[in-house]
């Protein structure tokens, strides 16, 4: 089977339903039927078929949430052609990088968004045959009974996607059809995914998270899209009120944005009783924010764990227990194990250790780069590979739900003592004032490395009583483990999915 065989199957029992509603280019609403959706991406496949493009091709997408990006998608799987999307954040080195390492024939974009692509060195660009521009799609588009598909296989690429490359030169993963629809039956079944479901999608469709957990989840279940170009509070409360959407889908800055203006909400206006699930990964969503969201409207989030090499892998239940500050338990068909980050040895149940994962969820590779493919994975002793996730975790033995600690290079060790920064960050955020917490690692003669947290301070309180705070600490905390000091900065440094980026608070 592939993506295209999987949603063959609401096009064909639902035609008429929305499958997506968006806005164009041009601010006007956007409403498509599965039918229509389809056979705009039919029309497309036809005509980008006609100008030479071919299975195994490459097409880059560098473009906002726009109803093009998912008709364009569409249309190059159908041919069996390759997606390469590319953060609308990326500027000139991060674009010529991706262009020069994928060799794209073609690239999708918006004028909007031609200057920048201008800017890019014309030798980065040199596998480029045309940029489609969305305003001129229509141009594109033919006549689609003289579409003749390929045969696409289940181990055929649908991605490469960029990782986001904090050590380094970002690599590209590259995800089968088979690999995405892993992920996708995975959660379909999981998170109890219907037909009668709308999803409020509002994150980049460039990520795994709006990407494979969002528009593949939805498409895949025949429900509706509600595509947004971006996150803006308002706009999703009054979403959320409407009664439309059932699914929402955060990283934990949005929903912290959220508690914000929920706070000042009366109890009908934060009522959002249509509303059956709200989703949150992609970075530590800190308990307190999970339980302020309860408090404030009744709803559970629920969060989840994964990245763009293996698509998803834990979640906590829909239904059972959601545990704050745990990402749950492994999905369908993943397995994982914990592991000695040193010498890749089973560790006992219960102690902090490297998280490696494995399933059909799994990438295939980093394209064009074989060793750092190898790099990636250990195998067993029946020789099957375990994907090293780079994440460090603790299982709870008694209950199998995993709680991260952080990435395995943010691990601080001091005088030969691991120290968690996660587990530091959340008690920093208890305490009264400080409204987000970093804890990195600096060199130190004697001990190797010492623990200093930044601290955002909340803005009604400027003022954060130190001293306070090191009693606090040193009373909840081994002494390795308390800070050595306290940084202040206005806000954290964090990439388009809100994760903070640790190596730029380092580099300071
Ligand atoms: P990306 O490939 O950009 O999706 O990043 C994947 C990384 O994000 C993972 O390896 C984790 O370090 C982090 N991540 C994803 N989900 C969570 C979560 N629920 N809690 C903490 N970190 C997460």
């Amino acid at each position: 089977m592939n993506l295209n065989d999987l949603f063959a199957i609401p096009r064909q029992r639902t035609p008429d339903k929305l499958a997506l509603e968006t806005t164009a280019v041009d601010g006007s609403p956007v409403q498509l039927t599965y039918a229509q959706l389809f056979d705009a991406a039919k029309r497309l496949a036809a005509g980008l078929q006609s100008r030479g493009l071919q299975k195994g091709d490459r097409v880059a997408f560098y473009l906002a949430n726009r109803p093009e990006f998912v008709i364009a998608y569409l249309a190059v799987i159908r041919l069996g052609a390759i997606m390469v999307p590319i953060n609308l954040r990326y500027r000139r080195l991060e674009i010529g990088h991706i262009l020069r390492d994928s060799e794209p024939r073609l690239l999708l974009s918006g004028r909007a968004q031609l200057a920048i692509l201008d800017q890019v060195d014309e030798a980065d660009k040199g596998s480029l045959e045309d940029v489609l521009l969305v305003e001129e799609l229509d141009a594109w588009m033919a006549d689609p009974t003289a579409l003749v598909p390929p045969v696409v296989e289940a181990d055929d690429l649908a991605l490469i996607m960029y990782t986001s490359g904090t050590t380094g030169r970002s690599k590209g993963a590259m995800l089968t059809h088979n690999n995405v629809l892993a992920t996708v039956t995975g959660l379909l079944a999981a998170w109890a995914w219907e037909p009668d479901d709308a999803l409020l999608l509002t994150l980049p469709l460039f990520h795994t998270h709006g990407l494979v957990v969002g528009l593949h989840c939805a498409l895949a279940a025949g429900a509706t899209t509600l595509l947004r170009p971006k996150f803006e509070t308002e706009a999703v409360l009054r979403d959320l009120r409407s009664g439309h959407p059932t699914l929402f889908f955060g990283v934990p800055t949005l929903y912290v944005r959220l508690l914000d203006a929920l706070e000042r909400l009366s109890p009908e206006e934060r009522d959002f009783s249509a509303m059956r699930l709200f989703c949150s990964g992609s970075a530590p969503l800190a308990a307190e924010t999970h339980q302020s969201f309860t408090r404030l409207t009744g709803h559970q989030i629920l969060e989840r764990y994964g990245m763009t090499e293996t698509g998803m892998n834990l979640s906590n239940p829909y239904a059972g227990p959601r545990v704050p500050g745990s990402v749950g338990t492994p999905l369908p068909g993943v397995a994982m194990r914990m592991v000695d980050p040193a010498t890749f040895a089973d560790i006992a149940p219960g102690e902090e250790g490297l998280l490696l994962v494995r399933g059909s969820n799994v990438f295939a590779a980093y394209w064009r780069a074989p060793e750092k493919t190898a790099e990636s994975s250990v195998h067993d002793e029946l020789g099957r590979r375990w994907f090293i996730t780079g994440d460090l975790a603790r299982q709870d033995p008694a209950s199998g739900y995993v709680t991260l600690l952080g990435r395995s290079h943010e691990l601080i060790i001091s005088g030969g003592f691991n120290i968690y920064p996660r587990e530091i960050e959340e008690l920093l955020e208890s305490w009264p004032g400080v409204a987000e917490a970093a804890v990195v690692g600096r060199p130190h003669p004697q001990w190797g490395e010492v623990p200093v947290a930044y601290l955002v301070c909340e803005e009604e309180r400027s003022e954060i009583d130190e001293a306070g705070l090191r009693a606090y600490c040193r009373a909840r905390l081994a002494s390795f483990k308390a800070p050595h000091a306290f940084l202040y900065v206005d806000k954290l440094p964090r990439n388009a999915m809100g994760k903070v980026q640790k190596h730029l608070l380092r580099d300071e």
